[in-house]
């Protein structure tokens, strides 16, 4: 079967707050971006609840329906959204071409995307513990009652008794989250300490159906195929002490990695993933390549600052085209 043939002034590579912000640009700017879904349609923020720290909603928005409407937003000024999976790409020269397939699983390239300009907004995934007990079932436990979100699973555990790992905002909000199905949360960490802010540490700690497990590490998640999780070898960070722990579910909420395995090698990263920019900008060390949102930023990682470096690459890409003698100036963002 021949490939079909797409092309593109710009190409958006991710639908989180990065992407679509950078789609709200380029499509208002006239370059008729098209926005490639990924496997999360809309990010990280769809598997959340309350986002109370965006502003323009002072009453706090639910996640989900932030993301609903910075896509219609997107959509309404002409950016087409595509829902495939980018296979591996080529940067070498331009039009850069990304190969898709209709799947993750499929084996056949069916689709071949051609960018003239290519912005990188492909966001982070949880980050796993790596202990026995945890991988994907049928091999472990993982979607049997391990989790790395409580907002999408912590339904299936009303009544029983769970375990959250971390010490940073995510496994502060996902405790609070999980005490409204489980009869009891308990929060383990390997400090004594947690790193998350104050004003969610102080939720957690008035929280009468969590409890606080400080220095406490994993060494493998227990239970059965048929059972599911029935508890967890922990040990005490400080003495190494191991003991059994009986729990229904384990939810694992220790922070992100960056989605950019498909760029190793091409573009240049830090040692954990993340795409590096040039000073202010968002450009890539590939000329036509930007990178935005949770691919890029290490530091920050927050939606707002997501969707602030999104329009920052969007403006870039469109100031790369019109010096390239492929777009008009917009004088809409005045630069
Ligand atoms: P963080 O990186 O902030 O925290 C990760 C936590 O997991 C840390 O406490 C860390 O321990 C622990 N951890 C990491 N690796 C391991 C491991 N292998 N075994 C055991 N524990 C481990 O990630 P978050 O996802 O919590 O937050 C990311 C960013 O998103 C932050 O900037 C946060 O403020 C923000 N955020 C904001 C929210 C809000 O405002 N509503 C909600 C959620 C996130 P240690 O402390 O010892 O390093």
């Amino acid at each position: 079967m021949s490939e079909k043939e797409i092309n593109r002034k710009v190409v958006i590579l991710g639908s989180g707050p990065a992407g679509l912000t950078a789609a709200i640009y380029a499509s208002r700017a006239q370059l008729e971006p098209i926005v490639i879904d990924g496997p999360q349609p809309g990010g990280q923020l769809t598997i959340t609840t309350d986002v109370e720290n965006y502003p323009g909603f002072a009453d706090g928005i639910m996640g989900p329906e932030l993301m609903n409407q910075f896509r219609a937003q997107a959509e309404r000024f002409g950016t087409e959204i595509l829902n495939v999976w980018i296979d591996r790409v080529d940067l070498s020269e331009r039009p850069f071409t990304l190969y898709a397939k209709e799947s993750q699983d499929s084996d056949e390239i069916t689709t071949l995307i051609k960018a003239e300009t290519l912005i990188i907004s492909t966001g982070a995934s949880a980050k796993w513990l790596g202990v026995p007990g945890e991988e994907p079932a049928p091999v472990g436990l993982g979607g049997n009652g391990v989790s790395a979100c409580a907002t999408c699973d912590g339904f299936f555990f009303r009544g029983k008794e769970v375990v959250i790992v971390g010490g940073g905002d995510t496994a502060m909000e996902e405790a609070m989250f999980l005490t409204r199905f489980a009869s009891k949360v308990s929060l383990m960490h390997r400090r004594d300490s947690f790193r998350a802010s104050k004003i969610m540490q102080e939720r957690v700690f008035a929280n009468d159906k969590i409890e606080i497990m400080w220095n406490t590490g994993i060494k493998e998640i227990l239970g059965t195929k048929e059972a599911g999780v029935t508890g967890v070898k922990i040990f005490n960070t400080q003495s190494n002490e191991e003991s059994e722990f009986p729990t229904q579910g384990v939810f694992v909420a220790i922070g992100h990695k960056p989605n950019t395995d498909l760029f190793k090698d091409v573009l240049e990263m830090d040692e954990t993933g993340y795409l590096k920019t040039e000073g202010r900008t968002m450009k890539t060390n590939v000329e036509g390549v930007f990178a935005c949102g949770d691919a890029q930023d290490s530091y920050y990682r927050q939606a707002i600052t997501a969707a602030g470096t999104g329009c920052m690459a969007a403006i870039d890409a469109e100031r790369f085209l019109v010096e390239h003698g492929e777009a008009v100036k917009n004088t809409e963002t005045n630069w």
